[in-house]
């Protein structure tokens, strides 16, 4: 048995969803490399990248991110990577209310085909913008009260609370060895 002071390492599988070019990719990309790349790709089909993070109580987490493609073509295949997903990051873009919508519908989702125990977080992306902010943060936090999901707005492009964002996340997992 591992004593109270031994380190803890947890691997979590996680999976991005949202509507296409809401800031996914960038997300995933500030967290796990640092940067942010306004050329950046769309995503075909899903992209996968791990980053460990150390939490303050000797814990390692290594997230493996799946990052999808939010294009309609793809929406049949996202069950493949929210199936068996321990965390759901649901992203939408401040400016846009139809991303919001798609938002919702993809919380709808995984309340449905998702993990009974799949920790999911809403995230108002694009925080940068907010001269052109169309869904008010209460809005989204009073929503995603509802569901009882974690909610936080980020921005990929200056960086804030990216690093939150994941660290939030760690906080609300079921401490599992694995
Ligand atoms: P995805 O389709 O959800 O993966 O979206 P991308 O990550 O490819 O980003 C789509 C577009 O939004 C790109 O042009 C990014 O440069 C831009 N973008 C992403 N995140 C932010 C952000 O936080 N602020 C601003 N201003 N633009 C962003
Ligand atoms: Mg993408």
């Amino acid at each position: 048995p591992l004593a109270a002071n031994d380190p803890k390492h947890i691997r979590v599988k996680l999976v991005l969803l949202g509507d296409s070019g809401v800031g996914k990719s960038c997300i995933v990309l500030r967290f796990v490399r640092g940067q942010f790349d306004p050329t950046s790709k769309v995503t075909v089909g899903a992209s996968f990248l791990c980053q460990t993070i150390a939490l303050q109580n000797s814990t390692t987490v290594k997230f493996e991110i799946w990052d999808t493609a939010g294009q309609e073509r793809y929406a049949a295949l996202a069950p493949l990577y929210y199936r068996g997903a321990a965390v759901a990051v649901v992203v939408y873009d401040i400016t846009s209310p139809d991303s919001f919508h798609k938002a919702q519908y993809w919380v709808k989702e995984l309340q449905k085909h998702g993990s009974p125990d799949i920790v999911m977080a809403l995230v108002g992306n694009k925080a940068d913008l907010h001269e052109n902010r169309r869904v008010s943060a209460q809005e989204a936090e009073e929503y995603a009260e509802k569901i009882g999901m974690f909610f936080i707005e980020t921005s990929a492009k200056t960086a804030d609370n990216i690093n939150q964002l994941f660290e939030e996340i760690s906080k609300r997992l079921p401490q599992r060895q694995s």
